[in-house]
């Protein structure tokens, strides 16, 4: 397992998707998923050209942050697992973006602590687009209401939507899924004139298919790095 080659084969791959819908591959990001690697895998992949990181605990980002941050000073970290209410505070001093923004009292709490220190702090609101229990995110038909509350929080910008969609063997299920997200921004977008750039979509299994359908971010880890060890 070669984590240079890896990239190069996602790389490779995102540029085909893009392509066949007549989009930029420059636009779109790979960011390594990188829950559970270690510092020297992180470094490797870096040095493959990764720039940006997901991690998934804030305890564990932290650590590897505070670890990696002079090694590696052009990557940019961001928070991609759930969030606890109790832990926003060390979630907007070490992320640049977080992608799982799903309650009201979380914008509550990202926008004080955020305040607090004097940053503007981006998220992407996380949407339980399966509608399934075992998953964060805001629902479906809750959705408009968490992004106009989040819209008023004046320490918080709002750069798109995020989900991880119901794991099909068949990639081309999850199709729909990411259809489904993609047009709810554009809703967004239309009845209230914001633009979202992001959406963050796909993940090693099915981020072509995400691209196809208009994602900016794919979260990619077992691709790039191998199995996990749990
Ligand atoms: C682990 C994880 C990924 C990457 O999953 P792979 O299937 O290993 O590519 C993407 N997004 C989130 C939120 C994750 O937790």
């Amino acid at each position: 397992m070669d984590i240079r080659s890896n990239v190069e084969k996602i790389k490779e791959k995102i540029k085909k998707a893009a392509e066949k819908v007549g989009r930029n591959p420059e636009e779109i990001i790979l960011l390594a998923a990188s829950k559970t690697q270690p510092p020297e895998k992180i470094i490797q992949a870096y040095e493959a050209g990764i720039r940006y990181f997901g991690e998934n605990r804030v305890q564990e980002g932290m650590k590897k942050i505070d670890q990696l941050k002079d090694k590696l000073p052009e990557a940019h970290w961001h928070l991609i697992g759930g969030l606890q209410t109790n832990k926003a505070k060390y979630a907007v001093r070490y992320f640049e973006l977080i992608h799982s923004l799903d309650r009201k009292e979380l914008a509550d709490e990202l926008n004080k602590r955020a305040k607090k220190i004097g940053k503007i702090q981006d998220v992407l609101i996380e949407v339980n687009i399966g509608e399934e229990e075992s998953k964060y995110g805001v629902k479906p038909d809750q959705l408009e209401e968490l992004f106009k509350y989040a819209l008023e929080k004046e320490n918080l910008k709002i750069l798109g939507l995020m989900c991880i969609p119901p794991y099909f063997e068949d990639k081309e299920k999850s199709r729909p899924y990411f259809k489904k997200l993609r047009e709810m921004k554009n809703l967004l977008e239309e009845k209230y004139k914001k633009t979202l750039p992001h959406l963050s979509m796909g993940m090693s299994h099915d981020f072509d298919v995400a691209i196809e359908e208009g994602a900016t971010i794919v979260r990619i880890g077992t691709a790039i790095f191998g199995e996990r060890n749990v």
